[in-house]
Protein backbone atom coordinates (compact mmCIF):
# COMPACT_ATOMS: atom_id res chain seq x y z
CA UNK A 1 0.00 0.00 0.00
CA UNK A 2 1.30 3.81 -0.91
CA UNK A 3 0.64 6.28 1.59
CA UNK A 4 -0.21 8.65 -0.90
CA UNK A 5 -2.95 6.41 -1.99
CA UNK A 6 -3.88 5.32 2.20
CA UNK A 7 -6.73 6.72 3.98
CA UNK A 8 -4.66 7.46 7.36
CA UNK A 9 -6.15 10.75 9.14
CA UNK A 10 -3.42 11.03 11.67
CA UNK A 11 -3.19 13.83 14.19
CA UNK A 12 -0.71 16.08 15.16
CA UNK A 13 -2.37 17.23 18.05
CA UNK A 14 -3.12 15.14 21.22
CA UNK A 15 -6.57 14.72 21.48
CA UNK A 16 -8.33 16.50 24.71
CA UNK A 17 -10.82 14.43 25.37
CA UNK A 18 -8.96 10.87 25.83
CA UNK A 19 -7.81 10.25 29.17
CA UNK A 20 -5.57 7.07 28.80
CA UNK A 21 -2.88 5.83 26.24
CA UNK A 22 -4.39 3.63 24.29
CA UNK A 23 -7.15 6.37 23.39
CA UNK A 24 -4.73 8.78 22.74
CA UNK A 25 -2.81 6.38 20.56
CA UNK A 26 -5.84 4.97 18.19
CA UNK A 27 -7.13 8.66 17.87
CA UNK A 28 -3.55 10.29 17.22
CA UNK A 29 -2.65 7.29 14.75
CA UNK A 30 -5.85 7.44 12.74
CA UNK A 31 -7.53 4.18 13.83
CA UNK A 32 -10.72 4.80 14.89
CA UNK A 33 -13.14 7.93 14.97
CA UNK A 34 -16.08 8.67 17.21
CA UNK A 35 -19.51 8.86 15.93
CA UNK A 36 -21.90 8.95 18.80
CA UNK A 37 -21.01 8.41 22.66
CA UNK A 38 -19.52 5.21 23.17
CA UNK A 39 -19.87 4.31 19.24
CA UNK A 40 -16.79 4.55 16.77
CA UNK A 41 -15.80 4.27 13.20
CA UNK A 42 -12.82 2.02 12.45
CA UNK A 43 -10.61 4.14 9.76
CA UNK A 44 -8.59 1.77 7.62
CA UNK A 45 -5.89 1.10 9.83
CA UNK A 46 -7.71 0.49 12.66
CA UNK A 47 -10.18 -2.14 11.02
CA UNK A 48 -6.83 -4.24 9.83
CA UNK A 49 -5.55 -4.41 13.28
CA UNK A 50 -8.86 -5.54 14.20
CA UNK A 51 -9.29 -7.81 11.64
CA UNK A 52 -6.13 -9.56 12.51
CA UNK A 53 -7.11 -9.68 16.56
CA UNK A 54 -10.20 -11.91 15.15
CA UNK A 55 -8.55 -13.77 13.49
CA UNK A 56 -6.10 -15.33 15.97
CA UNK A 57 -9.31 -15.37 17.87
CA UNK A 58 -10.97 -17.18 15.52
CA UNK A 59 -7.83 -19.84 14.92
CA UNK A 60 -7.43 -20.44 18.27
CA UNK A 61 -11.29 -21.00 18.84
CA UNK A 62 -10.94 -23.49 15.84
CA UNK A 63 -8.17 -25.21 17.52
CA UNK A 64 -9.71 -26.04 20.20
CA UNK A 65 -12.76 -27.53 18.24
CA UNK A 66 -15.33 -24.76 18.46
CA UNK A 67 -17.23 -24.12 15.46
CA UNK A 68 -18.03 -21.03 14.09
CA UNK A 69 -21.62 -19.48 12.61
CA UNK A 70 -22.69 -15.80 13.03
CA UNK A 71 -26.27 -15.19 14.82
CA UNK A 72 -27.79 -11.33 14.05
CA UNK A 73 -27.44 -8.32 16.05
CA UNK A 74 -31.03 -7.96 16.23
CA UNK A 75 -32.89 -10.18 18.20
CA UNK A 76 -36.62 -11.02 19.19
CA UNK A 77 -37.90 -9.89 22.69
CA UNK A 78 -40.21 -13.18 23.20
CA UNK A 79 -36.81 -15.19 22.92
CA UNK A 80 -35.43 -13.24 26.03
CA UNK A 81 -39.09 -13.49 27.71
CA UNK A 82 -38.30 -17.15 27.45
CA UNK A 83 -35.31 -16.96 29.71
CA UNK A 84 -36.56 -14.63 31.97
CA UNK A 85 -34.06 -12.05 31.16
CA UNK A 86 -36.26 -9.23 29.27
CA UNK A 87 -37.39 -7.74 31.99
CA UNK A 88 -34.09 -8.16 34.25
CA UNK A 89 -31.40 -6.89 31.54
CA UNK A 90 -32.71 -2.99 32.51
CA UNK A 91 -30.91 -0.32 31.00
CA UNK A 92 -27.96 -1.48 29.29
CA UNK A 93 -30.39 -3.05 26.35
CA UNK A 94 -31.00 -1.07 23.38
CA UNK A 95 -34.67 -1.97 22.88
CA UNK A 96 -36.65 -1.41 19.50
CA UNK A 97 -39.84 -1.66 17.81
CA UNK A 98 -40.39 -3.18 13.86
CA UNK A 99 -42.76 -1.69 11.82
CA UNK A 100 -45.69 -4.34 13.52
CA UNK A 101 -45.00 -2.67 16.80
CA UNK A 102 -42.92 -5.95 17.55
CA UNK A 103 -40.56 -6.10 21.01
CA UNK A 104 -36.61 -6.14 19.29
CA UNK A 105 -33.58 -5.64 20.89
CA UNK A 106 -29.76 -4.85 19.91
CA UNK A 107 -28.18 -8.17 21.22
CA UNK A 108 -25.76 -7.42 24.42
CA UNK A 109 -25.28 -11.49 24.31
CA UNK A 110 -26.36 -14.17 22.56
CA UNK A 111 -27.38 -17.05 25.09
CA UNK A 112 -30.84 -17.17 24.28
CA UNK A 113 -30.52 -17.34 20.39
CA UNK A 114 -27.81 -20.02 20.55
CA UNK A 115 -30.15 -22.08 23.40
CA UNK A 116 -32.79 -21.99 20.87
CA UNK A 117 -30.47 -22.79 18.01
CA UNK A 118 -29.40 -25.45 19.67
CA UNK A 119 -32.75 -26.59 20.89
CA UNK A 120 -33.93 -26.72 17.51
CA UNK A 121 -31.63 -29.36 16.25
CA UNK A 122 -30.22 -31.28 18.97
CA UNK A 123 -31.89 -34.11 20.42
CA UNK A 124 -28.89 -37.22 21.64
CA UNK A 125 -26.38 -37.21 23.96
CA UNK A 126 -24.34 -38.40 20.99
CA UNK A 127 -24.02 -35.07 19.23
CA UNK A 128 -22.12 -33.52 22.37
CA UNK A 129 -19.52 -32.09 23.25
CA UNK A 130 -20.59 -28.69 20.78
CA UNK A 131 -19.50 -25.78 20.86
CA UNK A 132 -20.56 -23.04 18.78
CA UNK A 133 -19.17 -19.42 18.88
CA UNK A 134 -19.42 -16.29 16.55
CA UNK A 135 -17.55 -12.79 16.17
CA UNK A 136 -20.40 -10.36 15.59
CA UNK A 137 -21.21 -6.60 17.28
CA UNK A 138 -23.21 -6.39 20.54
CA UNK A 139 -24.70 -3.35 22.03
CA UNK A 140 -24.73 -2.14 25.87
CA UNK A 141 -25.78 1.02 26.62
CA UNK A 142 -23.13 1.21 29.51
CA UNK A 143 -23.60 4.05 31.72
CA UNK A 144 -20.10 5.77 30.78
CA UNK A 145 -18.75 4.94 28.08
CA UNK A 146 -15.40 5.95 28.21
CA UNK A 147 -12.15 5.03 27.43
CA UNK A 148 -12.26 5.13 23.57
CA UNK A 149 -13.14 1.10 22.28
CA UNK A 150 -11.67 0.10 26.25
CA UNK A 151 -15.77 0.62 26.87
CA UNK A 152 -17.61 1.45 24.27
CA UNK A 153 -21.40 0.77 23.71
CA UNK A 154 -21.08 -0.87 20.67
CA UNK A 155 -18.18 -2.98 20.49
CA UNK A 156 -17.14 -6.57 18.98
CA UNK A 157 -17.15 -10.12 20.84
CA UNK A 158 -16.24 -13.33 20.12
CA UNK A 159 -18.93 -15.38 21.93
CA UNK A 160 -18.61 -19.38 22.30
CA UNK A 161 -21.38 -21.72 24.14
CA UNK A 162 -20.72 -25.13 25.49
CA UNK A 163 -23.32 -27.68 25.20
CA UNK A 164 -22.70 -30.84 27.42
CA UNK A 165 -24.88 -33.67 29.23
CA UNK A 166 -23.66 -32.91 32.33
CA UNK A 167 -21.42 -30.91 34.87
CA UNK A 168 -18.25 -32.88 34.26
CA UNK A 169 -18.12 -32.87 30.08
CA UNK A 170 -19.13 -29.36 30.96
CA UNK A 171 -15.88 -28.91 32.98
CA UNK A 172 -13.79 -30.42 30.22
CA UNK A 173 -15.61 -27.64 27.28
CA UNK A 174 -14.65 -25.49 30.03
CA UNK A 175 -10.85 -26.29 30.18
CA UNK A 176 -10.56 -26.38 26.28
CA UNK A 177 -11.64 -22.65 26.36
CA UNK A 178 -9.58 -22.29 29.44
CA UNK A 179 -6.40 -23.59 27.44
CA UNK A 180 -7.63 -21.98 23.76
CA UNK A 181 -8.20 -18.43 26.16
CA UNK A 182 -4.01 -18.81 27.08
CA UNK A 183 -2.99 -19.62 23.91
CA UNK A 184 -4.46 -16.31 21.98
CA UNK A 185 -3.64 -13.87 24.49
CA UNK A 186 -0.33 -15.51 24.10
CA UNK A 187 -0.16 -14.84 20.35
CA UNK A 188 -0.79 -11.38 20.95
CA UNK A 189 1.41 -10.61 22.90
CA UNK A 190 -0.13 -10.18 25.98
CA UNK A 191 0.16 -11.31 29.34
CA UNK A 192 -3.40 -12.84 30.26
CA UNK A 193 -3.73 -13.96 33.97
CA UNK A 194 -7.15 -15.98 34.23
CA UNK A 195 -8.54 -14.85 37.67
CA UNK A 196 -11.35 -16.35 39.55
CA UNK A 197 -14.42 -14.09 38.97
CA UNK A 198 -17.81 -13.66 40.10
CA UNK A 199 -19.75 -17.11 39.06
CA UNK A 200 -22.85 -15.86 39.87
CA UNK A 201 -26.03 -18.43 41.74
CA UNK A 202 -24.75 -21.40 40.40
CA UNK A 203 -21.16 -20.71 42.65
CA UNK A 204 -18.73 -22.97 42.26
CA UNK A 205 -14.99 -22.74 40.85
CA UNK A 206 -15.87 -22.53 36.95
CA UNK A 207 -15.98 -18.34 36.43
CA UNK A 208 -12.72 -16.74 35.00
CA UNK A 209 -11.77 -13.43 34.35
CA UNK A 210 -8.89 -13.36 31.74
CA UNK A 211 -6.97 -10.02 33.22
CA UNK A 212 -3.99 -7.97 31.60
CA UNK A 213 -2.05 -5.93 34.32
CA UNK A 214 -2.31 -2.69 33.28
CA UNK A 215 -2.57 1.09 35.88
CA UNK A 216 -5.10 2.45 33.55
CA UNK A 217 -7.61 -0.58 34.39
CA UNK A 218 -10.85 -0.49 35.67
CA UNK A 219 -10.67 -3.83 37.81
CA UNK A 220 -9.12 -4.10 41.12
CA UNK A 221 -7.05 -7.27 40.78
CA UNK A 222 -4.64 -9.50 43.19
CA UNK A 223 -2.60 -12.45 42.56
CA UNK A 224 0.60 -14.50 42.95
CA UNK A 225 3.36 -13.46 40.51
CA UNK A 226 4.14 -16.66 39.49
CA UNK A 227 1.68 -16.23 37.24
CA UNK A 228 3.58 -13.86 35.24
CA UNK A 229 6.10 -16.16 33.88
CA UNK A 230 3.99 -19.54 33.30
CA UNK A 231 4.73 -20.99 30.50
CA UNK A 232 1.38 -21.00 28.18
CA UNK A 233 0.57 -24.23 26.24
CA UNK A 234 2.35 -24.73 22.87
CA UNK A 235 0.75 -24.81 19.47
CA UNK A 236 0.51 -28.52 19.28
CA UNK A 237 -1.42 -28.82 22.83
CA UNK A 238 -3.98 -31.45 22.35
CA UNK A 239 -7.27 -30.37 23.01
CA UNK A 240 -8.28 -33.81 23.02
CA UNK A 241 -6.20 -34.81 25.66
CA UNK A 242 -6.52 -34.49 29.53
CA UNK A 243 -5.88 -30.61 29.75
CA UNK A 244 -6.61 -30.63 33.86
CA UNK A 245 -3.18 -30.63 34.14
CA UNK A 246 -2.45 -27.09 32.50
CA UNK A 247 -5.43 -25.49 33.98
CA UNK A 248 -5.20 -27.13 37.65
CA UNK A 249 -1.68 -25.36 37.28
CA UNK A 250 -2.22 -21.94 36.54
CA UNK A 251 -5.68 -22.26 39.33
CA UNK A 252 -3.01 -23.10 41.78
CA UNK A 253 -1.40 -19.81 42.26
CA UNK A 254 -3.53 -17.62 44.21
CA UNK A 255 -5.45 -14.51 41.28
CA UNK A 256 -8.71 -13.03 42.33
CA UNK A 257 -10.53 -9.74 41.31
CA UNK A 258 -11.75 -7.54 43.85
CA UNK A 259 -15.10 -8.95 44.15
CA UNK A 260 -13.69 -12.44 44.98
CA UNK A 261 -10.27 -11.40 47.09
CA UNK A 262 -9.78 -12.73 50.15
CA UNK A 263 -7.58 -10.21 52.03
CA UNK A 264 -6.77 -13.68 54.85
CA UNK A 265 -5.89 -16.05 51.93
CA UNK A 266 -4.09 -13.79 49.81
CA UNK A 267 -1.75 -13.14 52.67
CA UNK A 268 -1.68 -16.59 53.68
CA UNK A 269 -1.09 -18.36 51.10
CA UNK A 270 1.34 -16.13 48.87
CA UNK A 271 4.89 -14.71 49.94
CA UNK A 272 4.91 -11.03 50.51
CA UNK A 273 7.42 -10.09 47.58
CA UNK A 274 5.29 -12.56 45.77
CA UNK A 275 2.25 -10.31 45.75
CA UNK A 276 1.09 -8.53 43.01
CA UNK A 277 -1.99 -6.13 43.93
CA UNK A 278 -2.55 -4.38 40.30
CA UNK A 279 -5.02 -2.40 38.36
CA UNK A 280 -6.01 -4.62 35.52
CA UNK A 281 -8.53 -5.08 32.07
CA UNK A 282 -10.64 -7.79 31.55
CA UNK A 283 -9.99 -8.97 28.06
CA UNK A 284 -12.09 -12.25 28.40
CA UNK A 285 -14.47 -13.75 30.59
CA UNK A 286 -15.44 -17.62 30.78
CA UNK A 287 -18.26 -19.00 32.61
CA UNK A 288 -20.11 -22.10 33.55
CA UNK A 289 -23.74 -21.69 34.50
CA UNK A 290 -25.67 -25.12 34.15
CA UNK A 291 -29.08 -25.21 33.19
CA UNK A 292 -30.07 -21.81 33.46
CA UNK A 293 -31.14 -21.40 29.91
CA UNK A 294 -31.69 -24.84 29.09
CA UNK A 295 -34.31 -25.40 31.73
CA UNK A 296 -36.30 -22.74 30.69
CA UNK A 297 -35.86 -22.49 27.22
CA UNK A 298 -36.12 -26.36 26.88
CA UNK A 299 -33.07 -27.50 24.90
CA UNK A 300 -32.44 -30.92 26.01
CA UNK A 301 -31.24 -33.89 25.12
CA UNK A 302 -31.33 -37.95 25.53
CA UNK A 303 -29.13 -39.39 27.31
CA UNK A 304 -27.55 -43.10 27.21
CA UNK A 305 -30.20 -44.46 29.19
CA UNK A 306 -32.73 -42.67 26.81
CA UNK A 307 -34.13 -39.86 29.35
CA UNK A 308 -34.44 -36.49 28.26
CA UNK A 309 -32.47 -33.90 30.15
CA UNK A 310 -31.63 -30.25 29.90
CA UNK A 311 -28.22 -29.78 28.94
CA UNK A 312 -25.07 -27.67 30.90
CA UNK A 313 -23.85 -24.59 29.28
CA UNK A 314 -21.18 -22.10 29.44
CA UNK A 315 -20.43 -19.07 27.63
CA UNK A 316 -16.78 -17.31 26.90
CA UNK A 317 -16.19 -13.91 25.87
CA UNK A 318 -13.60 -12.23 24.43
CA UNK A 319 -13.62 -8.44 23.05
CA UNK A 320 -11.43 -7.77 19.81
CA UNK A 321 -12.28 -3.89 19.84
CA UNK A 322 -11.19 -4.01 23.57
CA UNK A 323 -8.02 -6.02 22.74
CA UNK A 324 -6.91 -3.51 20.26
CA UNK A 325 -7.25 -0.70 22.56
CA UNK A 326 -5.69 -3.39 25.68
CA UNK A 327 -2.72 -4.37 23.04
CA UNK A 328 -1.48 -0.84 22.98
CA UNK A 329 -1.50 -0.17 26.74
CA UNK A 330 0.77 -2.93 27.04
CA UNK A 331 2.76 -2.07 24.71
CA UNK A 332 3.94 1.75 23.40
CA UNK A 333 6.45 4.25 24.25
CA UNK A 334 6.56 8.13 23.97
CA UNK A 335 6.85 7.62 20.45
CA UNK A 336 4.08 5.89 19.47
CA UNK A 337 2.23 2.22 18.80
CA UNK A 338 4.56 -0.73 19.10
CA UNK A 339 2.46 -3.36 17.67
CA UNK A 340 3.03 -7.19 18.00
CA UNK A 341 4.38 -8.77 14.99
CA UNK A 342 0.87 -10.87 14.90
CA UNK A 343 -1.60 -7.33 14.65
CA UNK A 344 0.78 -5.07 13.20
CA UNK A 345 -1.83 -3.56 10.58
CA UNK A 346 1.48 -3.78 8.50
CA UNK A 347 4.30 -5.74 8.40
CA UNK A 348 6.78 -3.06 7.26
CA UNK A 349 6.94 0.25 6.80
CA UNK A 350 9.23 1.36 3.97
CA UNK A 351 10.10 4.93 3.89
CA UNK A 352 11.50 6.73 0.50
CA UNK A 353 13.48 9.55 2.25
CA UNK A 354 14.01 11.58 -1.64
CA UNK A 355 10.81 11.09 -3.45
CA UNK A 356 11.44 11.94 -6.85
CA UNK A 357 14.76 9.89 -7.00
CA UNK A 358 14.93 7.95 -9.68
CA UNK A 359 17.05 5.10 -8.17
CA UNK A 360 15.48 5.65 -4.38
CA UNK A 361 11.72 5.60 -6.08
CA UNK A 362 12.66 2.42 -8.06
CA UNK A 363 14.51 0.53 -5.01
CA UNK A 364 10.86 1.22 -3.24
CA UNK A 365 8.99 -0.20 -5.82
CA UNK A 366 11.14 -2.94 -6.35
CA UNK A 367 11.54 -3.87 -2.57
CA UNK A 368 7.66 -3.53 -1.82
CA UNK A 369 7.11 -6.00 -4.99
CA UNK A 370 9.46 -8.83 -4.01
CA UNK A 371 8.01 -8.22 -0.41
CA UNK A 372 4.37 -8.23 -1.70
CA UNK A 373 5.35 -11.24 -3.84
CA UNK A 374 6.62 -12.94 -0.30
CA UNK A 375 3.42 -12.64 1.72
CA UNK A 376 4.41 -9.39 3.49
CA UNK A 377 2.57 -6.68 3.72
CA UNK A 378 4.03 -3.20 3.39
CA UNK A 379 3.29 0.59 3.92
CA UNK A 380 5.38 2.46 1.78
CA UNK A 381 5.83 6.34 2.65
CA UNK A 382 5.79 7.39 -0.82
CA UNK A 383 5.15 11.09 0.45
CA UNK A 384 6.91 14.52 0.14
CA UNK A 385 7.15 15.01 3.91
CA UNK A 386 10.09 15.84 5.80
CA UNK A 387 11.83 13.09 6.67
CA UNK A 388 11.79 13.67 10.19
CA UNK A 389 7.97 13.64 9.88
CA UNK A 390 8.10 10.51 7.85
CA UNK A 391 10.12 9.44 11.07
CA UNK A 392 7.62 9.91 13.78
CA UNK A 393 4.37 9.15 11.59
CA UNK A 394 5.81 5.05 11.42
CA UNK A 395 6.67 5.31 15.03
CA UNK A 396 3.46 6.71 16.01
CA UNK A 397 1.46 4.05 13.79
CA UNK A 398 4.16 1.45 15.44
CA UNK A 399 4.51 -0.76 12.12
CA UNK A 400 7.06 -3.20 14.11
CA UNK A 401 10.09 -2.90 10.99
CA UNK A 402 10.64 0.63 9.55
CA UNK A 403 12.92 0.11 6.11
CA UNK A 404 14.73 3.34 4.80
CA UNK A 405 15.90 4.30 1.64
CA UNK A 406 17.56 7.23 0.84
CA UNK A 407 20.27 8.28 -1.45
CA UNK A 408 22.91 8.28 0.77
CA UNK A 409 22.61 4.16 1.53
CA UNK A 410 21.79 3.33 -1.93
CA UNK A 411 25.25 5.02 -3.22
CA UNK A 412 26.69 2.23 -1.19
CA UNK A 413 24.15 -0.80 -1.82
CA UNK A 414 22.50 -0.35 1.56
CA UNK A 415 19.76 0.38 3.27
CA UNK A 416 18.47 0.86 6.79
CA UNK A 417 16.39 -1.36 8.64
CA UNK A 418 14.94 -0.36 12.16
CA UNK A 419 13.12 -2.34 14.62
CA UNK A 420 10.30 -0.20 16.57
CA UNK A 421 10.44 -1.85 19.60
CA UNK A 422 13.95 -1.94 20.53
CA UNK A 423 14.96 1.14 18.37
CA UNK A 424 18.06 -0.42 16.97
CA UNK A 425 19.32 0.27 13.08
CA UNK A 426 21.12 -1.79 10.92
CA UNK A 427 22.17 -0.94 7.53
CA UNK A 428 22.02 -3.99 5.20
CA UNK A 429 22.89 -4.63 2.08
CA UNK A 430 20.37 -4.07 -0.63
CA UNK A 431 21.08 -7.28 -2.98
CA UNK A 432 19.17 -10.00 -0.98
CA UNK A 433 17.16 -7.33 1.45
CA UNK A 434 13.89 -8.56 0.42
CA UNK A 435 14.19 -12.12 1.67
CA UNK A 436 16.41 -11.16 4.70
CA UNK A 437 13.22 -8.43 5.61
CA UNK A 438 10.98 -11.27 5.04
CA UNK A 439 13.05 -13.53 7.55
CA UNK A 440 12.61 -11.08 10.03
CA UNK A 441 8.88 -10.84 9.96
CA UNK A 442 8.95 -14.70 9.71
CA UNK A 443 10.98 -14.52 12.92
CA UNK A 444 8.45 -12.54 14.88
CA UNK A 445 5.46 -14.07 13.35
CA UNK A 446 6.60 -17.33 14.36
CA UNK A 447 8.37 -16.68 18.18
CA UNK A 448 4.49 -15.75 19.11
CA UNK A 449 2.38 -18.17 17.22
CA UNK A 450 4.64 -21.53 18.53
P1 LIG B 1 -17.12 -5.54 32.05
O1 LIG B 1 -17.02 -6.17 33.40
O2 LIG B 1 -15.83 -4.95 31.56
O3 LIG B 1 -18.30 -4.62 31.91
P2 LIG B 1 -18.57 -7.79 31.24
O4 LIG B 1 -18.22 -8.67 32.36
O5 LIG B 1 -19.89 -7.16 31.20
O6 LIG B 1 -17.43 -6.70 31.04
P3 LIG B 1 -18.75 -9.98 29.42
O7 LIG B 1 -20.21 -10.03 29.34
O8 LIG B 1 -18.02 -10.98 30.20
O9 LIG B 1 -18.30 -8.52 29.86
O10 LIG B 1 -18.19 -9.82 27.94
C1 LIG B 1 -17.11 -10.55 27.39
C2 LIG B 1 -16.01 -9.62 26.88
O11 LIG B 1 -16.53 -8.59 26.05
C3 LIG B 1 -15.30 -8.86 27.99
O12 LIG B 1 -14.31 -9.67 28.58
C4 LIG B 1 -14.72 -7.70 27.23
O13 LIG B 1 -13.51 -8.11 26.57
C5 LIG B 1 -15.75 -7.42 26.18
N1 LIG B 1 -16.60 -6.28 26.58
C6 LIG B 1 -17.63 -6.30 27.46
N2 LIG B 1 -18.19 -5.09 27.57
C7 LIG B 1 -17.50 -4.27 26.73
C8 LIG B 1 -17.60 -2.88 26.38
N3 LIG B 1 -18.53 -2.09 26.92
N4 LIG B 1 -16.73 -2.38 25.48
C9 LIG B 1 -15.78 -3.17 24.91
N5 LIG B 1 -15.64 -4.48 25.20
C10 LIG B 1 -16.48 -5.04 26.08
MG1 LIG C 1 -17.21 -10.30 32.59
Amino acid sequence: MRLSRYFLPTLRETPAEAEIVSHRLMLRAGMIRQESAGIYAWMPLGLKVLRKIEQVVREEQNRSGAVELLMPTIQSADLWRESGRYNDYGKEMLRIQDRHERDMLFGPTNEEMITEIFRASVRSYRDLPMNLYHIQWKFRDEVRPRFGVMRSREFLMKDAYSFDLDKEGARVSYNKMFVAYLRTFKRLGLTAIPMKAESGPIGGDMSHEFIILAETGESEVFCDNKLLDLPTPEQDVDFDSDLSPIVDEWLSYYAATDEMHEAGRFESEVAEDRRVSARGIEVGHIFYFGTKYSEPMGAKVAGPDGSEKPVHMGSYGIGPTRLAAAIIEASHDENGIIWPASVAPFDIGLINLRVGDDKTDSTCKSLMAELEAAGIEVLLDDTDDRAGAKFANMDLIGLPIQVVVGPKGLAENTIEVKTRAGGDRQSIPLDGAASAIADMVRKAKGALAA
